[in-house]
């Protein structure tokens, strides 16, 4: 089984992703907690570039070929073979957060951008994706971190963010779970696990 977490900055996907992996291993599944960019050897090479302010003009579609290399060896290297050996993937960010991004975020043509990732991870689509939804002033307002080259984008960029993360949500309801991302952690990963519940294998 595999689940995603996706959401705009300080969301609280990595507190959320966690908490369901030991939520997971307490019942004595076999987990794997990862994320992107940055879970391979080559993706933490990417994230650095990625994610480094000094590469500030780096173009729209470098990017997203970029995400999606480091999603292409993620997928071959870690969730594939997780998946193939019955474990659950809980992945903080898949192919969603660049439809978000790369698509609405930095507008790029969607379609183009999900074909790249469809081509990237050989068609692999999560079994559930969690969408932690929080306002992005929120969400930025969280970061203790001095802003990474994307969280200093304007508030637009993450507005828009921010809406296509919804619109997708909106789009597939049998493959998404939106949480409102003002509730506290206890109500956040309660929630999560209802849903998890249900789609669990016995
Ligand atoms: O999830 P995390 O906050 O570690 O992501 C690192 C940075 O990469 C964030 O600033 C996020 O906005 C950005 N990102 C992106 N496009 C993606 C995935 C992440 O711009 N497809
Ligand atoms: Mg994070």
């Amino acid at each position: 089984m595999f689940i995603a977490f996706e959401g705009g900055e300080g969301s609280g996907k990595t507190t959320q992703s966690r908490l369901i992996a030991i939520w997971l291993r307490d019942q004595g599944f076999d987990v794997v907690q990862t994320r992107e960019p940055g879970s391979t050897k080559v993706g933490m090479r990417l994230r650095a570039i990625l994610l480094d302010s000094a590469h500030h003009g780096l173009s729209a579609r470098s990017e997203a070929l970029l995400y999606a290399a480091d999603r292409a060896e993620h997928v071959e290297k870690v969730i594939r073979p997780a998946l193939q050996r019955g474990a659950m993937v809980i992945s903080d960010r898949y192919v969603d957060s660049s439809l978000a991004y790369q698509g609405a975020g930095r507008e790029l043509e969607p379609q183009d951008v999900a074909k790249v990732n469809s081509w990237a991870t050989g068609g692999l689509t999560p079994d559930l994706t969690v969408l932690i939804d929080v306002p992005p002033s929120t969400g930025l307002a969280r970061l203790a971190s001095p802003a990474d080259r994307i969280e200093a984008e304007p508030m637009e960029f993450h507005e828009r963010v921010r809406r296509e993360f919804r619109a997708l949500a909106a789009a597939d309801p049998d493959r998404y779970l939106v949480v409102d991302g003002l509730q506290s952690q206890e109500e956040i990963s309660r929630a999560v696990q209802d849903r998890v519940r249900e789609i669990l294998p016995d």
